[in-house]
Formats: structure tokens, sequence, C-alpha cells
């Protein structure tokens, strides 16, 4: 599964927030009988579309798409130097598809900040610098092996020049996500910075209505995508049945829980969609690359039917409302039966045929 990996300096709120991501019952409703490591947190992705289709179709069930986040060590100023936990922390980003980093606005002078004081744009810079200089030691370590394969021709050549070109890019001070370098030769040294980001800045309450502020933020990241988010209000959600979430998510001024942010932000930086199912059992979101044409959308269900793959017969989440029903669609023309070739839509409600 693609999982996010959370880091942050110590004491801005991980673990608050990460607590929050493993008390919902997300685990308990979609693997019941899987054990899941502690340090695996797991989001529903919100999508209204489902409970409309669960009410078309009679469905028991209702089964979102979810979002995997990891629990990973705070890192300190010269962590790659092996200080605080030191490189113990590198493998498990390594795994991680995409990097949350959670970057404390929250000011509380019970709350000792590491550096001293609460400054949201010297921290990333310090966590920044930490995973650039992993990175540069992960290809400083690699070259002398590319140079020689190179020489002997048993490695392309393409692979020697991206990683010369990351080098540099890292020494300049550039994320290697931002520097525009294809780094696809060099793909298995899974280095930290090329990795997508988001970052979660843990405010306080009154921040979550300041749009300046969060402008100010914003910018601090971009082109990168910011979720902000108060780590203790969305600890209190979780324990709160809807209507009071609900309520206590009006009286703060939101419109959409943190953690709902985090999965759907989380979600489009993955690179990911989702497609939809339906029938008197569930209704049901299954998670497909952006592009990933129909036999791939079948796979995700079951290899065999990416295997027998015969066509999808693919009706529109909207034609389908509007409809009322798949025989209703049918009869008017709206239920479209597509080949090996189609590139799946967002908020297409799909059946697929399929030999065995
Ligand atoms: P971690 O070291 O990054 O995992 O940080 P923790 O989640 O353990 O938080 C460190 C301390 O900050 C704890 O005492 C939390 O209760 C507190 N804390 C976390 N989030 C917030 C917040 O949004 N506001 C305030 N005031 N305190 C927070």
């Amino acid at each position: 599964a693609l999982t996010i990996g959370i880091v942050g300096l110590p004491n801005v709120g991980k673990s608050t927030l990460f607590n929050a991501l493993t008390k919902n019952d997300v685990l308990a409703a979609n693997y019941p009988f899987a054990t899941i490591e502690p340090n695996i947190g797991v989001v529903n992705l919100p999508d209204p579309r489902l409970q409309v289709l669960a009410g078309i179709f009679g469905s028991e069930r209702i089964l979102p798409a979810t979002v995997s986040f990891v629990d990973i060590a705070g890192i300190v100023r010269g962590a790659s130097e092996g200080e605080g936990l030191g490189n113990q922390f590198l493998a498990n980003i390594r795994e991680a598809d995409a990097i949350a980093q959670v970057v404390r606005g929250f000011v509380d002078d019970d709350v000792v900040h590491v550096e001293g004081t609460v400054d949201p744009k010297g921290d990333m810079e310090t966590i920044n610098a930490e995973l650039m200089l992993a990175d540069l030691q992960t290809i400083e370590k690699a070259l002398p092996r590319f140079e020689k394969e190179v020489k002997q021709k048993k490695t392309d050549p393409s692979v020697l020049d991206a990683a010369n070109a990351a080098k540099d890019a890292l020494e300049r001070g550039q994320l290697l996500s931002t520097a525009g370098i294809d780094l696809s030769p060099i793909k298995e040294l899974g280095l930290l910075t090329a990795k997508p980001y988001i970052y979660v800045f843990n405010v306080d309450e009154s921040v979550l209505t300041d749009e300046e502020r969060k402008a100010e933020l914003q910018a601090l990241v971009a082109p990168a995508q910011a979720v902000f988010l108060d780590a203790k209000i969305e600890s209190e959600l979780i324990g709160l049945d809807p209507e009071d979430a609900q309520e206590l998510l009006e009286a703060t001024g939101q419109t959409e829980s943190g953690l709902d942010q985090l999965a759907r932000i989380g979600f489009a930086t993955l690179g990911l969609q989702t497609y939809l199912t339906a029938g008197p059992k569930e209704s049901r979101a299954w998670t497909i690359p952006q592009g990933a044409k129909a036999p791939q959308a079948a796979g995700v269900i079951h290899t065999d039917f990416e295997k027998g793959f015969i066509k999808a017969e693919v009706i529109s989440f909207d034609d389908l409302v509007a409809t009322g029903s798949v025989a209703e669609a049918r009869a008017k023309g709206k239920a479209r039966l597509e080949g090996k070739d189609y590139v799946m839509q967002d908020g297409d409600v799909v059946e697929f045929r399929f030999n065995v």
C-alpha cells in the first residue's frame, strides 16, 4: 500500500496527530483480520458520493479509499550525522511514497521547542537541510560504484548524469522534488527529497480561521501543498460522534477536519484517484494511479480481473444520479462499454466483464 511518512522536529505535535490517525475506527472497519503495525495510521478518504451510491443500490456497507501514514521518529539538527536517533530514521522514510512534514505553529510556553523558539520557517529549513544532507551522503556513497559500472559499460551513462545533477542541486540547497531533474535512472537510491511533500502546520485554533497567516505559511512552502490543523482539536474530534464532531468543527470555523484534509491532499500528492463500484453488498471506492487504464483498474479488485479483462461498463456518477438506476442509465444510453485502452475518469461507476 502507498504510505506517507510523517517527519518533523521533536515536540511539534507528531504523536498527537498520529494518535488521532490511529484512534479512528478505519482500521477495525477495513482490516478486520489484519495485524497492523503500531506505527501505521490509516485515514479514510472522504467521499460523499459513496453515501449516495449506497442509497441507490441499497448497499449494506460503505468502503472508502484509504491513505496510510507511517510515524517516523523525530528528526533533530545533525540527524544525518548521527545525532539523536540518527540514521535509523532514514530507512523508514526511504520506504514512504511521500513525506508529510509536521511544522509547529502553535505557541505554548509549556511545550519546549527544541530550537528555543517557535519558528516555522527555520524549522522547515532544519528538517529539509537534514534530508538534503542524507541524500548527499547517499549519492556520494553510490557515485564511485556508478562511475565504475559506467566505465565497464554495465550501467547506462544516464545514471551517472542524474546522480551528478542531483548532487549539484543538493549542494545548491535545492530539494530534489523542485530541481527539475529526471531522477528515474537513479530511482533505486530512494532519495528522500525527491519524494512528493506535504506540509502540515500544527497551529493554534485561532490560526485555523486566519486566512492571512495561512497564506503567509502556504507561501513558504509553495508549490508544495499545506494543511492547517490543530492537533489537539484533531485528537478531540476523533473521540466524538459525527454530530458533535460537526459542531466542534463549526465552532472552530472549519468545514473539514485536518485529518480529512490530510487524506485528500495526501491522496492527490501521491498521484492517485478513485473509481467506484456499487451493489447490494457494498459501495466502494478503489484506488488507482491517475491515468490508469481499465484493465489496471480491474486488477486492483483482483488480478484475475486484469488477466481476463473483456470490457468495463462505465456510468459516470453524475449520470447515475440523474437517471436514478443502472437500468435507467442503460435505457438512456448513459452506460458505456469501454475496452482495454479506456483511461479511467474520476467518478466512474464501473462493472467489469471478464473471463476466468
Ligand atoms: P512530537 O514530539 O512531535 O511527537 O510532539 P507531541 O505530539 O508529543 O507534542 C508535544 C507536546 O505538545 C505535547 O505536550 C502535546 O500535548 C503538545 N501539543 C501538540 N499539539 C499541540 C497543539 O496543537 N497545541 C498545543 N498547545 N499543544 C500541542
